[in-house]
């Protein structure tokens, strides 16, 4: 009997250690898919801040989802001023 009891632990236990292996290869290989998604922004429509237009948008800067398009800004300054008059930003984007 205690034989039998020392086998069904240690199976146990190897079934244990071979589980919790494959379930780190599976999370490894899950996690490829995903990383290029989850790292990379929205890209901005335009090159230069919509608000001060001899900037560059800055990917650090949150960008603003208008109408669908996604707008990049040089400073989170401007983000709240376009917010202000959206349409009269919107109309000469580059
Ligand atoms: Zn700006």
């Amino acid at each position: 009997m205690k034989r039998m009891m020392f086998s069904a632990v240690a199976c146990l236990a190897l079934t244990c250690a071979v589980l919790s292996a494959a379930d780190k290869v599976e999370k490894k290989d899950a996690k490829k898919p995903e990383t290029p998604a989850a790292t990379q922004p929205a890209q901005p429509i335009n090159k230069f801040c919509a608000v001060d237009r001899d900037n560059p948008v800055d990917s650090t800067v949150p960008t603003v989802t208008y109408k669908g398009k996604v707008i990049g800004f040089c400073c989170e300054d401007c983000v709240p001023e376009f917010k202000k008059n959206p349409e009269k930003y919107m109309k000469d984007l580059k």
